[in-house]
């Protein structure tokens, strides 16, 4: 069954409750807490001035933020959240004190009442638990229910999962979810090739779930960051104090025999140093690194054999920071894949270069090019799920309704 569209629903006078992700960082402003990055919630306003140009008669706005653990915590209120949403609609927007209180239903009698946000969903308990009652109350305030919060749609939480039972036929994806699927499913179905990907960060343990889905796919797996150390060392390779978990290396052994040699490639210089806080860390033009040095970024012949790989390439993937590219001592070969995937798609508009993952998404974000690219996930768990699985729950119960066991 094919996923419902927010532009398939007719929202003329129906009561519209919908799921965001505007799960914003937060700090302390001077009287109270203030957005530092405003980008999910901006990504979510095409969706609502949507749902309100239609004559949706109420709209209902749902999130998390933080995890507050099923109470009441003040600093993670969306107070910040309403008060940027009236700015930017230059509408009132009501935010309620919980999501179960009885004054909601009061408040959407009103006929003045138009935008209500409900405050912070994982106040309560029952939203991570996927409580069929708490997902029927807020069922309760709409007559369709839209998810827009791809961030989110990897969870099997009431907002996002149980709610489905209430909508059958009456729910959609909104215009981010939408988005965000159709370069996912780009990747994942239709990848021109050549496809490459770039994998880095910390540990293969995190990510072996991921090179596994996407080896039979692509036709070279480009591996940096610390991550690239057990890959070494179980070809022999010395790699000095890098970081190097006994249990990767195990892992890279399997994933090289799977892959066969020629399909992934691995750092062969290096940034290294003596410690986090040397002061003079050096290019190092040798493969093999003695003790008392660890690697912190790939060298730059290992940037320029990176860099001409994604030049030739039709679908890059990247997840993933070729360094420790908070410093930045070690930030080169980080933001020189970023410029690489940039370029490829200023050059070549046929590539797709798709960036999804905490961290390689704020370092494209830090160097500037992220509206360079074809795709930027807001979703960091959830777009490495939907890579790994070809699904996501909070999906899945949209596409597909769900039916009540009771
Ligand atoms: P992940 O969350 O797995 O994507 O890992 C990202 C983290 O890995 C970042 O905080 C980086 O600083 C860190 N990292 C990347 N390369 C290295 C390296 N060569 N040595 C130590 N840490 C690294």
């Amino acid at each position: 069954m094919a996923l419902k569209y927010l532009d398939q629903l007719d929202l003329k006078d129906k009561r519209v409750v919908a799921r965001f992700d505007f799960n914003v960082p937060l700090k302390e402003g001077r009287k109270k807490m203030v957005i530092s990055d405003s980008t999910r919630i901006d990504l979510a306003l095409d969706t609502i001035r949507f749902i309100l140009d239609q004559g949706a008669s109420k709209l209902v706005l749902m999130s998390h933020l933080g995890r507050p653990k099923g109470k009441r915590v003040d600093s993670m209120s969306l107070e910040p959240v309403a008060d940027y949403l009236a700015k930017e609609l230059g509408k009132d927007v009501i935010l309620t004190e919980s999501c179960t209180d009885r004054g909601i239903k009061t408040v959407l009698g009103l006929s003045t009442t138009k935008i209500v946000l409900l405050e912070n969903l994982r106040f309560h308990n029952e939203e991570v638990n996927n409580d069929p009652d708490f997902a029927k109350t807020l069922a309760s305030y709409g007559d369709v229910y839209i998810n827009d919060a791809f961030g989110a749609a990897h969870r099997k939480h009431a907002s996002v999962h149980a709610i489905n039972l209430f909508f059958k036929n009456k729910a959609a994806a909104g215009f981010l979810m939408q988005k965000e699927l159709k370069a996912l499913d780009k990747v994942l179905h239709k990848p021109s090739k050549p496809f490459v990907a770039v994998i880095g960060g910390a540990k293969v343990s995190d990510k072996i779930k991921i090179i596994e889905a996407l080896l039979p796919k692509i036709d070279q797996l480009i591996i940096g960051g610390a991550m690239a150390y057990p890959f070494l060392a179980a070809k022999g390779i010395e790699i000095g104090d890098s970081l190097c978990p006994a249990e990767d290396v195990n892992l890279a052994k399997n994933i090289l025999k799977a892959a066969g040699a020629d399909k992934i490639s691995l750092p062969k210089d290096h940034i290294v140093a003596t410690s986090l806080d040397d002061p003079s860390p050096k290019q190092h033009s040798q493969i093999s690194i003695e003790p008392g040095h660890m690697a912190l970024d790939i060298g730059e012949n290992t940037l320029a054999d990176y860099g001409s790989k994604i030049t030739r390439a039709k679908t890059v993937l990247w997840n993933g920071p070729m360094g420790m590219f908070e410093k930045e001592a070690f930030s080169k070969g980080t933001f020189g894949m970023a410029r690489a995937l940039a370029e490829l798609s200023s050059r070549d508009p046929e590539a797709f270069t798709l960036v999804g993952g905490g961290d390689s998404v704020s370092a494209i974000k830090k160097a500037g090019l992220a509206d360079k690219v074809s795709h930027v996930s807001t979703g960091g768990g959830a777009s490495l799920e939907y890579i790994e699985k070809g699904s996501l729950p909070g999906v899945q119960a949209l596409r597909f309704g769900l039916e009540s066991t009771n």
